[in-house]
């Protein structure tokens, strides 16, 4: 890669104990598994090589490692290196144990403002972290917000994340989570996230998504339209915050000005907040999962498990043997 990133450490896979689902992702799941030489629990996500290969999606599975072995900052999941084996690569990431956003977020509706602003602010430090090095997430969602158990967020999978000074045109990310610009196939970049931060925004204090409907081509209309309908109780200060992310004039969307996330970290729904209080994890928490033991995993849903396995490659085949 001609980005100036190093690569991930190598780690060997017989140094793992592998337990449960804990979730399931485009190539593989991810499962709970322990370090039998340390003691500790991490999640192993497995992604099915020729499930990569037959989609074309080499290129971002190296992305997704390289950049996750590139990064530290306290909101993102940390990244300890990977394994491979003939059928699957796995990335052996620290295992966050309160679950995913989503899951919380569905199970109490919405949540209050104060609440979510601890959330977006998160995530705003998090952009504003990830743009400083050029690197675009394409992929917010509450799904790839997980909570630990300290009740701070952390950011996993960088499936779509990307390094880039200036455009780039893949279609990625989630139908309701899509910027126009990504629809209209214009060239994207770092501010497709920011609009992404304004469809979280308006999601958490909502419990609804602003342009939500079953059938995905009304989603994508409803983004072109750009209009935004918030609920009466919407909080006014989130409501004015949203209307500076959810804009299609990327000269005019707040975190693409000439500020950058300033804009966004200025704005009066953070109201004081302390940022680097928040970073330093040391500002009284909404909300703390219960988390029972190291490897507590009732914050996250059961899944059945399958053994039915993906297709071993003859090493010639195996791209990922040589990187
Ligand atoms: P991904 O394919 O990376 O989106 O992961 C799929 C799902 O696995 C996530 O939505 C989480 O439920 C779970 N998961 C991923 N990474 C972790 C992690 N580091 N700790 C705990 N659960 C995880």
């Amino acid at each position: 890669m001609s980005t100036g990133l190093a690569k991930p450490k190598k780690l060997k896979l017989t140094d793992y104990e592998v337990f449960q689902t804990l979730g399931t992702g485009s190539f593989g799941r991810v499962k709970l598994a322990r370090n039998k030489q340390t003691n500790k629990y991490v999640a192993l996500k497995s992604l099915k090589k020729a499930e990569i290969i037959r989609l074309k999606q080499v290129d971002h599975v190296i992305n997704e490692n390289t950049i996750l072995g590139n990064l530290q900052h306290p909101f993102v999941v940390t990244f300890e290196g990977f394994c491979q084996d003939p059928r699957y690569l796995y990335l052996v990431l620290e295992f966050v144990s309160g679950g995913e956003l989503f899951t919380y977020l569905r199970s109490i509706g919405r949540l209050d403002t104060q609440h979510a602003a601890f959330y977006g602010a998160q995530v705003a430090s998090i952009f504003e972290y990830l743009h400083s090095k050029n690197i675009i997430y394409r992929d917010l969602k509450p799904e790839n917000l997980l909570i630990a158990d300290d009740g701070y967020l952390k950011l996993t999978d960088f499936g779509f994340a990307k390094v880039v000074e200036g455009r780039t045109y893949t279609l990625c990310g989630t139908p309701e989570y899509l910027a126009p610009e990504i629809l209209l196939n214009k060239g994207h970049g770092k501010a497709v996230d920011w609009w992404t931060l304004g469809i979280l925004i308006y999601e958490m204090n909502a419990g609804i998504d602003p342009f939500s409907d079953e059938d995905p081509m009304a989603i994508y209309q409803k983004i072109l339209k750009g209009k935004v309908k918030f609920p009466k109780s919407f909080d006014k200060n989130a409501k004015s915050l949203v209307k500076h992310l959810l804009v299609a004039d990327l000269s005019k969307r707040y975190g693409n000005l000439k500020n950058g996330a300033a804009d966004v970290k200025n704005h009066r729904w953070f109201g004081n907040l302390d940022w680097n209080l928040l970073t330093q994890k040391k500002l009284p928490v909404p909300y703390k999962p219960v988390v029972k033991a190291p490897n507590d995993t009732s914050n996250f849903s059961s899944y059945p498990e399958s053994d039915t396995q993906s297709p071993a490659l003859k090493p010639a085949d195996d791209p990922f043997l040589e990187w």
